[in-house]
């Protein structure tokens, strides 16, 4: 039955709950990995996503439930996971006075089956960086390496606790094509990350957590279609709409700045919008569109300028946990 032993998620959790103290840090939390995903934990800080990861890498223990990796039982199976899967650390965790090369050389010798330095530093495009150390690294080159270290032990599974955090945006966009470049090769990805571009971008599936609770998983274009509302459409005219015409553009009204209003606390919140504007959401569908279009050239008045955004994972996890997704 070795092709049912293949089949088995690459990580199942079930019902975890991780308590220090009185406090619940996690509180029941329920997934499986499939192989060959790209599986994002998205959140805020402290929403328990690092400790989700660490229990996966057999670095904490969980108070409840049950983790198994690779179709192993973490409990009676966990050195033979470390073996297979692999962990960023933290650059600074690293010795300052070996250089990349025998970093990885002494990473790759607690383990049998063990890739080359030279192959490791290619494959994340540090070649030219074999014999520098870590502290001569930019911060994008650092993330690099962490990710190469990670790849030493050749792992099935890789978990990546927030890979791009803190890098300009070049720098995350190569870590981007790097982790897709490693999960292309067949190695299962396990990320976190509280940036809602990078999930959408990376992730096949993706798992929105607050608070030690899993509210939502699902693939980034299912959690986005679930939403009622999926345009936010911004209209400015050349002179105000009425009420009636605006009703008949049949969004629902978020804001209004027209010429005409003169409610001093609404203009002092949007005062950087511009005069007869307004924001509406409409309903996810073709159809609204065009009836709203129908419905402003019935009006008369000129459009000025028209932006229509559609729903994004923003506004998955404000619906999904009333606040936004912050630090
Ligand atoms: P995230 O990685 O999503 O930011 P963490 O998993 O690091 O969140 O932390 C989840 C919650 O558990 C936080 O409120 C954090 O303060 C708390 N926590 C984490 N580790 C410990 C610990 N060793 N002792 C007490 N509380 C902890
Ligand atoms: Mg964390």
């Amino acid at each position: 039955m070795i092709f049912c032993a293949i089949m088995e998620p690459a990580v199942q959790v079930e019902n975890l709950v991780k308590r220090f103290g009185t406090f619940t840090a996690l509180d029941g939390v329920t997934f499986a990995v499939e192989r060959g995903e790209v599986f994002g934990i998205l959140g805020p800080n402290g929403a328990g996503k690092t400790t989700t990861l660490e229990i996966i890498e057999s670095l904490q223990k969980p108070t409840e439930g049950r983790v198994s990796v690779l179709g192993l039982d973490l409990q009676s199976k966990a050195a033979e996971v470390k073996a297979r899967i692999g962990v960023q650390l933290q650059a600074s965790a690293y010795y300052d006075y070996l250089n990349l090369t025998e970093i990885l050389a002494l990473l790759g010798s607690f383990y049998p089956n063990k890739a080359a330095p030279a192959t490791l530093l290619e494959q994340v495009g540090l070649s030219d960086k074999a014999v520098n150390r870590v502290a001569e690294l930019s911060g994008g080159q650092k993330q690099r390496f962490a990710v190469a270290a990670s790849l030493v032990n050749n792992p099935e599974l890789v978990v990546l606790d927030e890979p791009t955090t803190g890098l300009d945006p070049q720098a995350r966009r190569n870590l981007w094509s790097l982790i897709k470049e490693v999960n292309q090769r067949g190695v299962t990805v396990v990320l976190t990350t509280h940036a809602m571009d990078e999930a959408e971008l990376l992730c096949s599936r993706l798992a929105i957590m607050d608070q030690g609770k899993l509210l939502a998983v699902d693939t980034p274009r299912n959690l986005i279609n679930k939403l009622e509302a999926s345009y936010a459409v911004k209209l400015t005219m050349d002179r105000p709409m009425t009420m009636a015409q605006l009703e008949a553009l049949n969004g629902r009204v978020e804001v209004l700045q027209s010429g005409e209003q003169n409610d001093p606390a609404a203009e002092d919140q949007e005062s950087n919008i511009a005069e007869n504007t307004y924001l509406l959401r409409l309903a996810n569908s073709p159809s609204a569109l065009k009836s709203m279009l129908d419905e402003i050239a019935k009006t008369g008045l000129g459009l000025e300028n028209l932006q229509i955004t559609p729903v994004t994972l923003e506004d998955v996890f404000l619906e999904l946990t009333g606040t936004e997704l912050r630090d």
